[in-house]
């Protein structure tokens, strides 16, 4: 432990060797202006872990906040597209600047830099956190209040780096009935809880099928037990999402902002209920804030 010191590692140098944790967290770019950071996060593909971010971002910007969506899941981009976002970011002497949908979701993600959007990233895992990192300390990320980070999936070397760097306000988990039995979620939450970020919702994805014909609802992948999961865990918001065809067409066809019934509309508003009054942990509240 250095001597004098007062845990605040902002106040001394790179090399002091009492740096704790939050000594490796990175600046944003410092013309951005971000207030709440939220990472959504799955404990393995194809849960619906963009569906549930894209959700999320769509409901925050339905409701009048700014919002941004950061598509770290570099391997597997697939933000812009469901929000029909398909231009090439720009960029100038100062930085580079997010795309922005039709309803005004400010997003970066690598199909926004690539020459074509379905050439393919096979990066090793350095490289791929270096540049996620940078859609954080090199993107002018202009007045947010909501900043969602579609987080690459698993409790791999990418997703820890990105834990470790960005100051995250809290995570959502995604999980579908079936993984939630297993570990795979259990793991996702414990990498959460050592990394001191706070768990603010679980969704549980693909929770059930609406018969259409007589309204029953069908639990496809079996029994839900994500209230269970949320009590054990202290986890305070939940949401069960169906089966919806409507969000898959609304997804490929780029208007995931147009779909009639955003399920995680409430949910949001239960998440923003569980920040209010908590201090900011980028430390860079939007001008525009709103609590
Ligand atoms: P992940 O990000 O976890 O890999 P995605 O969000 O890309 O998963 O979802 C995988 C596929 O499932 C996508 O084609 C998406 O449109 C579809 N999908 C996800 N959630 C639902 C849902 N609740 N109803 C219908 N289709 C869904």
């Amino acid at each position: 432990m250095a001597e004098n010191c007062s845990h605040d590692c902002s106040s001394c140098g790179e090399d002091c060797p009492s740096r704790e944790g939050a000594s490796l967290k990175k600046q944003p770019h410092a013309m951005s202006d971000i207030k709440r950071v939220i990472a959504v996060v799955s404990g393995k593909g194809g849960v619906g872990k963009s569906m549930t971010c894209a959700l999320l971002a769509a409901a925050s910007q339905a409701k009048g906040n700014v919002t941004a969506v950061m598509d770290a899941d570099i391997t597997g981009p697939s933000i812009p597209k469901m929000f029909g976002v398909h231009d090439r970011a720009r960029g100038d002497e100062f930085g580079i600047y997010p795309c922005v949908s039709k309803e005004g979701v400010q997003m970066m993600s690598m199909n926004l830099l690539l020459e074509k959007e379905d050439d393919p990233v096979v990066w090793r895992g350095a490289l791929i956190s270096g540049t996620v990192l940078q859609f954080w300390t090199d993107v002018i990320w202009q007045g947010v209040d909501y900043m969602f980070v579609d987080m690459p999936p698993g409790t791999g070397d990418v997703p820890l780096t990105l834990f470790q760097s960005i100051p995250l306000d809290g995570i959502i988990v995604v999980t579908t009935p079936q993984d939630l039995v297993g570990m795979i979620v259990s793991k996702a939450i414990n990498m959460a809880q050592m990394m001191n970020v706070p768990i603010l919702g679980i969704v549980e994805n693909m929770s059930y099928l609406t018969c259409p014909d007589c309204g029953r609802k069908i639990s496809v992948f079996g029994e839900s037990v994500v209230d269970s999961i949320a009590l054990e865990h202290n986890i305070p918001a939940v949401a069960k999402v169906p089966i919806d065809r409507e969000l898959t067409l609304a997804a490929d066809a780029g208007k995931i902002e147009d779909v009639k019934n955003n399920y995680l509309s409430d949910f949001f508003d239960k998440v923003v209920a569980e920040l209010k009054d908590k201090p900011l942990a980028a430390g860079n509240g939007a001008k525009s804030a709103k609590n």
